[in-house]
């Protein structure tokens, strides 16, 4: 059945013509908004374990980590094209020959496409960005580089207030360097942080579809038990919109993105076990279902409304 929007297995079979899945790899990293180098307390809906809930130990190697997840993945599912993907913490916070032994290490092992890393937009440079493909060529002329940038939300003044410590200048700084070197970008996004409205989301879209950027993957806030939103919450001090404004608000986001960016999720999971506040208590793909509903019932898909770039109020003369 024809989505209402571009999936992300259909953009990995367009690149690799064949099924492909990423492989997560847990680094021992942290975060430099949580050693002290931009602060101590972390982003506030960040819970002390990052996104590591289902992943294989830190303490593995990254070969063994791959290997082992690529005979589960490859046997359960018959794939056999692979994505390594460095997805907790902030991936690339690490000294430059630390990392390129990682990305060497992963780049070796059979049937990986790509390395993917998943990262904050003030830890990604130029120098850093053409070592690693100088490194990845050496292993292998064939498997790319690509970041994941961890944007959250293009509101500055939300930024300023769950503590991410980079602003929206940050973001566009990478993106557009990483695009000059040519390696994909995808881009985290939570479209229900308190402080934001529907309008900041739609601006998001925009700015995403501006930058062209190549995949976007979309969360619902979850609240961790030890995080500094567990606390603001149990006082009061900030809001959780509802299920109806969350999907309302993926709706609105993917009718105005371009429709050549493809979405891997349009809701996230987590752990049940201690988190206090996770999608609205139903099953995420529940919720994802009744999106779609709505967007068929309105014979809407993304791109809808994506006709607000290259000079559009000259539309009238054309
Ligand atoms: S950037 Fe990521 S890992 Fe670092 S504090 Fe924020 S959410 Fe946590």
């Amino acid at each position: 059945m024809k989505q209402p929007y571009y999936k992300y297995s259909q953009f990995l079979k367009n690149k690799y013509g064949e099924k492909t899945y990423k492989l997560p790899v847990n680094l021992p990293v942290t975060c430099p908004n949580r050693d002290g180098n931009l602060g101590y307390k972390g982003c506030y809906f960040c819970g002390e374990e990052g996104a590591d809930f289902e992943m294989l130990s830190e303490q593995m190697s990254v070969k063994n980590q791959l290997l082992e997840n690529k005979a589960y993945i490859g046997e359960r599912y018959g794939i056999d094209n692979f994505i390594a993907y460095f997805q907790n913490y902030t991936n690339t916070y690490l000294e430059l020959n630390q990392l390129k032994e990682y990305t060497k290490e992963a780049a070796a092992v059979d049937d990986i496409a790509a390395v993917y890393f998943s990262t904050r937009p003030d830890t990604v440079n130029k120098y850093y960005l053409e070592e690693l493909q100088k490194t990845l060529a050496v292993v292998s002329s064939k498997t790319e580089l690509a970041v994941e940038l961890g944007l959250q939300t293009v509101n500055y003044k939300t930024l300023a207030a769950v503590n991410r410590q980079h602003g929206l200048a940050e973001f566009i700084d990478a993106v557009l360097t990483a695009k000059q070197l040519d390696i994909e970008v995808g881009v985290h996004l939570i479209l229900n942080l308190p402080g934001d409205e529907r309008a900041d989301i739609i601006e998001a879209a925009r700015i995403l579809s501006a930058l062209k950027v190549d995949h976007v993957k979309l969360h619902a806030l979850y609240i961790r038990e030890n995080s500094v939103y567990a606390a603001q919450l149990a006082r009061g001090e900030i809001e959780l919109c509802s299920l109806a404004e969350y999907q309302e608000r993926v709706i609105s986001f993917l009718e105005n993105l371009d429709p050549g960016i493809a979405v891997q999720r349009l809701i996230g999971r987590a752990p049940e076990e201690g988190t206090i506040f996770l999608n609205w208590d139903l099953p995420w793909w529940e919720i994802h279902e009744d999106i779609i509903k709505k967007m068929k019932e309105r014979k809407t898909e993304q791109g809808a409304k994506f006709n607000y770039l290259q000079g559009k109020a000259l539309a009238k003369f054309n």
